[in-house]
């Protein structure tokens, strides 16, 4: 263990020594954290050192049900000491966290991430922020299919949002194959995560006002090739998002309504059903396709493609896609840790091992 401790430490050259095990550390156990904390624990290359609440809450009882180490996402000890009284063993705060860890999954609220970057760097820790923090502040962002080789053992990256996530999965094998690619979406958003009781709209479609919305451009963070605008609105839905995407391909694409279809097919992570023949035709029932598989959470990693809603019509390409917010993101982080780590440079190999681990705890 000693003779680790440089290794652990000597990121730039991405390596683990002869160490086979990524220590991963996961601060914020919310809807994100608890999620990400049990894909990378399924995986034979990685293990949770521990995970951070802010204060003893149900959200502990997870992670001692999991046998997940308990620290406190901050270090003073008066919020440590706050968990022994309600029946939790705290093992410290952050700091003590990240002296465990290789890499920290940062899976706060939103914007409070930037805060912890600091900390990160100081501890020496490679760092993963989410979607709510900004590219900037990151430095770089990631999805597994657009730019896995770009983060190869860079010192942290931002998993993009759960709706750039999507757009990334379809978009980028098109522009893959066209060489280029403009693209016009809208977002159909839902107003809050199922076990968020602060959000809304609960009766009110509300257009997001700021225009184009940040979700298209965002995709240009990790394939900056693809032109691509959006506007997006909140609906009164907890289940999942849909996009309706207008995709203009280059002059001489050469593809049809169905090789669009088969380039999906060939692609990880992309479901695509007939909503006509399998009476698949909302979101509500695409849940219930999850929960029927089996899937834990009721979870659908995959971006849900209509097939009957794909049309080529010229040089113009129209469909719909189902996004499930809390979860399609989750993969994504633990190829982000093996980029970050340099342990997988190739995107492809790094979602089959994900993917097949993580196909251990569900159903089908
Ligand atoms: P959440 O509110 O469900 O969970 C956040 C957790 O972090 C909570 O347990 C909270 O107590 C904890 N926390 C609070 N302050 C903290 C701090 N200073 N340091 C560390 N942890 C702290 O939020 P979430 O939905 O899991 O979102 C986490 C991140 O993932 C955000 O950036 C969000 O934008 C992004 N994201 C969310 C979704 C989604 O649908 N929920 C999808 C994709 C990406």
């Amino acid at each position: 263990m000693m003779d680790e401790e440089p290794l652990l430490r000597s990121f730039t050259t991405g390596g683990l020594g002869n160490r086979m095990t990524i220590k991963v550390a996961i601060n914020g156990f919310g809807t994100i954290g608890k999620r990400v904390a049990d894909a990378v624990d399924a995986q034979s290359d990685m293990e949770i050192v521990g995970v951070t609440k802010t204060r003893p809450s149900f959200g502990c009882d997870l992670a001692v049900r999991k046998g997940y180490p308990l620290y406190c996402t901050f270090n003073d000890k008066e919020r440590i000491d706050a968990f022994a009284p309600a029946g939790y063993t705290c093992m410290g705060g952050l700091s003590d966290l990240l002296e465990q860890a290789d890499v920290v999954v940062d899976c706060s609220p939103g914007k409070v991430g930037a805060a912890n970057k600091e900390i990160y760097v100081n501890a020496g820790v490679k760092y993963i922020f989410q979607g709510g923090e900004k590219h900037a502040m990151a430095e770089r962002s990631y999805t597994s299919s657009a730019n896995h080789e770009q983060n190869l053992n860079a010192p942290g990256t931002r998993v993009v949002s759960c709706n750039t996530t999507g757009l990334s999965r379809t978009l980028v094998p098109l522009y893959d194959r066209c060489g280029s690619l403009k693209v016009e979406c809208t977002m159909i958003r839902r107003a809050a995560d199922p076990g968020d009781s602060a959000k809304g709209p609960i009766n009110a479609i509300k257009p997001v006002l700021k225009v184009p919305s940040h979700h298209g451009p965002d995709v240009m963070t990790v394939k900056p090739e693809i032109q691509i605008n959006s506007m997006a609105v909140a609906v009164p839905t907890t289940l999942m998002h849909c996009h309706s995407i207008v995709a203009f391909l280059p002059p001489g694409h050469g593809l049809t309504t169905e090789s669009v279809l088969d380039l999906w097919r060939n692609q990880p992570r992309i479901i695509i059903m007939n909503g006509g023949e399998t009476n698949i035709t909302t979101t509500a029932e695409v849940m219930e396709y999850a929960r029927d598989i089996g899937r834990k959470w009721g979870d659908l990693h995959e971006i849900f493609v209509w097939e009957d809603g794909v049309k080529l019509d010229g040089d113009t390409l129209y469909f719909f896609q189902a996004i499930h917010q809390e979860s399609d993101v989750i993969p994504e982080n633990v190829d982000a840790i093996r980029a970050l780590m340099g342990t997988e440079s190739d995107w492809r190999a790094s979602v089959a091992q994900t993917d097949a681990a993580i196909a251990t705890y569900n159903g089908i």
